[in-house]
């Protein structure tokens, strides 16, 4: 491909003042096995295994200072798209929003290739699943889930300036879950949604483990009482805290956001461009930082789709923000320094600014200390649902578990653990940050921005965090 991509430009590369083209390959594998109870029986039933492949071109070019772009399927299709493009950037000139004629020019070039495809089959793969979702099942328990998605991704992007990289990418996702029943109320416990880049058959050693613990606190749940109201300590664990980085961090200061692109549907932004460098997002003891780079996330690669090289960058520094998440074009039209951060969800999708690996750097506090440190709160786990504006600035987050710590000392099991707050005074609420031991990586497939939409793979590494004074909420509220 590479061979032909090169062709194209030198045929066609003095078209305009700058073309680039990406050829990219998408994979999306499915497996799902079901357990549930037909009176007296325990049934598995493996849905049918699914595949999703799609693979086209994206091209951009720049002409007089205007940037467009368009796609296509077929690599015979590029020389006519190429002559559009050209028209459309004369067409468009008077209308010219942004003057791209002074953005710097791109020049990189490597290969990057994450962590290798799975050996097991699919039919193997199938049959893990069913073997876990028996395994989750139990008496009480109503309902059992396994779900495996499987994601593989090829660009090779080509420019006129020189830039060439070639990356693959893979990633999985493994979800498991069971339910409880008990007079007509249900429970659902599960590992979250582990979105790794991780070779499944490591994610299968540990999923096997988790089997029992997982219908264990469905049963427990079913059987306690329900979260209190009020507001008290909050303990979070890694697998709620990741969305709450996610939705109060990350998507408040993606920089096109700021900027006011999304505004007609993912939203706007509370921060605005004068915040960055400024603003206490939160207390001395948050630190964020944007890490491709870190391999086991789900969100690892080298370079964005845009050509720029990936490297850690701090966001947020001892509580104040220092960068936002912006990409190539934002960092133009903002003049101002960002992350290599653009990303497209497909070949017929053009780059957007989307978070990457965003990650929590851990603190000093051990789990032992946080609760200790705890007279009247609360420990929640498993992020279930959320709902925030906007403008990021209100949330609402409901949890799968819950333990009361009263004096210092983890209690009993509280069923549909909630939370709310506003972004700002909840980070600024943060008493504690995990130490090492208490992180753990998640993230999600399922990312979701841009119109028409995109869907990204993003990736957080968080430690257990403690927060002051949070209203609480349970199932009556
Ligand atoms: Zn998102």
């Amino acid at each position: 491909m590479k061979k032909d991509l090169d062709k194209f430009l030198s045929l066609h590369g003095r078209k305009a003042d700058m073309i680039s083209v990406t050829h990219i390959i998408d994979e999306m594998h499915y497996y799902q096995a079901r357990g549930g109870k037909d009176k007296e029986d325990v049934k598995c039933k493996a849905d049918p295994y699914s595949i999703g492949v799609t693979e086209g071109f994206y091209l951009e070019v720049v002409l007089d200072g205007v940037k467009v772009y368009g796609s296509t399927p077929s690599l015979s299709q590029l020389p006519g798209l190429c002559d559009r493009l050209v028209d459309r950037a004369k067409v468009l000139k008077p209308y010219q929003l942004i003057d791209f004629t002074h953005q710097p020019k791109l020049s990189v070039s490597g290969t990057f290739c994450g962590q290798p495809r799975t050996t097991l089959s699919p039919r193997a793969i199938q049959d893990t699943l069913c073997d876990y979702s028996n395994d989750l099942m139990t008496d009480g328990i109503y309902t059992s889930e396994a779900t495996c998605f499987q994601i593989y991704r090829e660009t090779l992007f080509v420019s006129t300036h020189g830039v060439m990289t070639d990356q693959e990418m893979h990633g999985s996702a493994l979800h498991l879950s069971a339910t409880a029943e008990k007079d007509g109320e249900t429970q659902t416990r599960s590992n979250g949604f582990n979105c790794l880049q991780m070779m499944l058959e490591d994610q299968f050693k540990e999923a096997s483990e988790d089997c029992a613990r997982i219908r264990m606190q469905a049963l427990e749940l079913i059987h306690a009482d329900n979260c209190p109201d009020g507001v008290m300590d909050l303990v979070l664990a890694p697998d709620q805290m990741y969305l709450q980085v996610h939705e109060s961090i990350g998507h408040p200061l993606e920089l096109d956001r700021i900027l006011g692109d999304e505004r007609n549907y993912a939203g706007f932004s509370f921060v605005g461009l004068s915040d960055i460098g400024n603003l206490a997002y939160g207390t001395p003891l948050l630190n964020v930082t944007f890490d491709p780079n870190v391999s086991s996330e789900i969100a690892n690669y080298a370079f964005d789709d845009t050509g720029l090289m990936a490297e850690k960058r701090n966001i947020i520094k001892d509580g104040q923000l220092v960068r936002a998440l912006g990409g190539y074009d934002s960092q133009y039209r903002c003049n101002i320094s960002g992350v290599a951060c653009a990303r497209q969800t497909s070949w017929n999708r053009a780059p957007i600014d989307r978070m990457a690996n965003l990650n929590i750097e851990p603190g000093h506090s051990s789990f032992d200390d946080m609760i200790t440190s705890v007279e009247n709160g609360i420990y929640m786990e498993t992020n279930r649902s959320w709902s925030i504006d906007d403008y990021r600035r209100k949330f609402q987050f409901g949890t799968e578990y819950g333990r009361l710590i009263q004096n210092g000392k983890l209690g009993a099991v509280v069923k549909n653990p909630n939370y709310r707050g506003i972004t700002l005074p909840f980070w600024h609420a943060l008493s504690h940050v995990g130490n090492a031991d208490t992180q753990k990586i998640s993230g999600t497939l399922w990312c979701g921005k841009g119109e028409p939409n995109q869907i990204v793979r993003v990736g957080h590494a968080v430690p257990v965090c403690a927060f002051k004074g949070i209203n609480v909420f349970g199932g009556a509220a």
